[in-house]
């Protein structure tokens, strides 16, 4: 099966992308949800964490505190390595174990920070979302009332525009509207399928 990372900036429009495709038929594996899934209580990703952060990374419900464990790696580069560490291959494992079994031409793999992460094992095609910087802004605000501030801060700590565009095998340039999007994801559909049907 042809697998493909897809990534982008904040507010790139990955999630709209997403579900393009996923109307499309085609199964989204996300990053982000399987991050959650590995540290749920009962999961051994939970009890690892613990042994680095302590209990108090807990919320009074046993859950993981994550607003807290955000804090605490933010300024702390070493734990913050040592949670990636014991995180990204039980996340790896999570998304691998969703791809087992489907029967798709291609599938794609939502992986927000694929090049920051450096995850490309398993992945056939790196698929960029491409926005403005002024437009990834615009549209994060928007939808979650964050400051432009704190967008500005999370872009300067992403990969760069130019590194994410130079490490693309693909761009779906969201700098129209939204019709213009779903075109260019039904564009790259029918190129993915034609790419699977080569390869198989
Ligand atoms: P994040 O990285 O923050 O999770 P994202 O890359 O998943 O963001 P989306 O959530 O898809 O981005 O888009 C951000 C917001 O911008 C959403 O409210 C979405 O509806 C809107 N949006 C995306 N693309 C467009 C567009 N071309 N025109 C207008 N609004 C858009």
């Amino acid at each position: 099966m042809l697998i493909i990372g897809l990534t982008g900036g904040i507010g790139s429009g990955k999630t709209t992308v997403c579900n393009y495709f996923s109307a499309l038929g085609i199964p989204v594996i996300d990053a982000d949800v399987a991050a959650r899934e590995v540290v749920q209580p009962g999961q051994p990703g939970l009890s690892q964490v613990i042994e680095i952060f302590g209990q108090d990374i807990l919320t009074s419900a046993n859950t993981l505190n994550r607003s807290k464990l955000r804090e605490q790696i933010f300024y702390d580069e070493s734990s913050r390595k040592k949670l990636e560490a014991i995180l990204h291959p039980l996340i790896r494992q999570q998304m691998d174990k969703k791809l087992a079994g489907l029967k798709t031409p291609y599938a794609i793999l939502a992986i927000p920070l694929l090049l920051e992460s450096g995850r490309r094992e398993g992945i056939d095609r790196i698929l960029v979302i491409d926005a403005d910087e002024s437009q990834q802004i615009a549209r994060a605000c928007q939808r979650d009332h964050q400051s432009k501030n704190q967008i500005h801060t999370i872009i300067a700590a992403q990969c760069s525009r130019k590194d994410r565009l130079s490490a693309a095998d693909d761009v779906i340039y969201n700098t129209g509207d939204l019709e213009q999007l779903n075109s260019q994801v039904t564009e790259m559909h029918n190129r993915y399928l034609r790419l699977a049907a080569q390869n198989s």
